[in-house]
């Protein structure tokens, strides 16, 4: 490790996870390079590699490693395919919410520059999704799963919503809105889930008040999909719970115009975890065709929250730069990923957005 560096634990977890973190890392040399950063890029294994050699798919030193960063660059894991807890098959995305408490999943959808968004119309929203409760077995429960099986023919699952949880991830909401056009929309289906998401509902309109100079607007979760497609535009900070955002985030980031371009932040009060949108996409792995598009952004967000954290400019600039450049890159369709229409590989990408930041 270089002494004096901000360490950025590098994860790259399973299926297109190598692909995506190597031609991250191309362009994070490229940022550190022009605006002089002290980078230093320390890496352990997850997944199915550690799973391999230690028997768990998220190791304790892991865990540890994770804690002591300034930050960590996580690529997708597997998780759908790993074998039960009990055998060593932990999500290591959950556990990283769960045990660094961050509550605040920051995603957004934007549409760029010169590629068309899938309904005609350019989207620019980020969806604040809660992250650390809701209907997510593996990490709402203190002790034990969110989910149990009492008989053979029936399954029970929990969800947790809290005063705690809501009104943070609110307040995250509303604040993030006062740097944008001040727009909040709280997505819910209190209709039904009265007593759960009644008290999310409750806390958000608790902290709305308190924030009179940004708009604020609710949907019920059923109407909001259909809302997306209609017109995305119309949307500027959607606040929700857990599984709601999971959702509504992949459905706008393909809406502005590739789940490849969805970048992601999951953010506390101490920690920050770059990590892309999607999953592994074991469907294209090692065919070097996978979009970086969404780590590379995600890895903007991490230097932009660190920037802002530490009132580093240089760290702004860095993320600045990298947006601008990926807005250049995607813009010309010679410079695109198939998944864009594109014939570029993800080394190759990587290569042009590097070269974008280094002009
Ligand atoms: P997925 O997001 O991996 O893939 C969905 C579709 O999008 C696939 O067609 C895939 O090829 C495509 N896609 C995804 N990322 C892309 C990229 N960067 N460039 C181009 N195309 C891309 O979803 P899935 O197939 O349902 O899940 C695969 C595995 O990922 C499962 O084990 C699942 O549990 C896991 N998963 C992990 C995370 C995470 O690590 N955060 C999130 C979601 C799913």
């Amino acid at each position: 490790m270089t002494a004096g560096a901000l360490q950025l634990l590098v994860l790259e977890g399973d299926g297109i996870g190598p692909e995506i973190t190597a031609a991250t890392l191309a362009v994070l040399r490229a940022a550190a390079d022009r605006f002089g950063l002290n980078l230093a890029f320390p890496r352990a294994d997850i997944g199915w590699v550690a799973h391999r050699a230690t028997g768990t798919t998220f190791p304790d030193a892991v865990y540890d490693q994770a804690k002591a960063a300034d930050g960590v660059i996580l690529g997708p894991v597997s998780h759908n395919e790993y074998p039960p807890r009990t055998e060593g098959g932990l999500n290591p995305s959950g556990e990283l919410r769960k045990r660094l408490d961050l509550y605040a999943n920051i995603r957004p959808a934007r549409s760029r520059e010169g590629f068309p968004p899938r309904c005609g119309v350019p989207v620019d929203l980020v969806v604040v999704r809660e992250n650390t409760e809701g209907f997510y077995a593996d990490r709402s429960m203190h002790v034990g799963p969110g989910e149990f099986m009492p008989t053979p023919d029936l399954a029970l699952a929990m969800r947790k919503i809290t005063r705690n949880g809501s009104t943070r991830i609110a307040e995250a909401a509303f604040k993030l809105a006062r740097q944008r056009r001040r727009k909040v929309t709280c997505v819910h289906k209190a209709n039904v889930l009265r007593v759960s998401d009644g008290l999310y509902l409750e806390c958000t309109r608790a902290v709305a008040a308190q924030y009179p100079d940004v708009a604020y607007e609710e949907r019920i979760i059923d109407a909001m999909a259909a809302l997306l497609v209609r017109d995305a535009a119309q949307f500027d900070v959607i606040v929700t719970t857990n599984m709601y955002g999971d959702i509504l985030s992949d459905e706008a980031s393909e809406i502005a115009g590739s789940l490849g371009l969805a970048a992601s932040l999951n953010a506390g009060a101490e920690h920050g975890v770059a990590q892309a949108q999607h999953g592994s996409a074991p469907d294209i792995a090692g065919k070097n065709v996978a979009n970086p598009s969404s780590l590379i952004g995600s890895v903007a967000m991490l230097l932009a929250w660190l920037g802002e954290r530490r009132n580093d400019s240089a760290l702004a600039g860095a993320a600045q730069a990298i947006e601008a450049a990926l807005d250049r890159v995607i813009a010309d369709p010679k410079t695109r990923t198939p998944d864009m229409g594109g014939a570029l590989g993800t080394d190759a990408f990587a290569a042009a957005v590097a070269a974008a930041i280094s002009r």
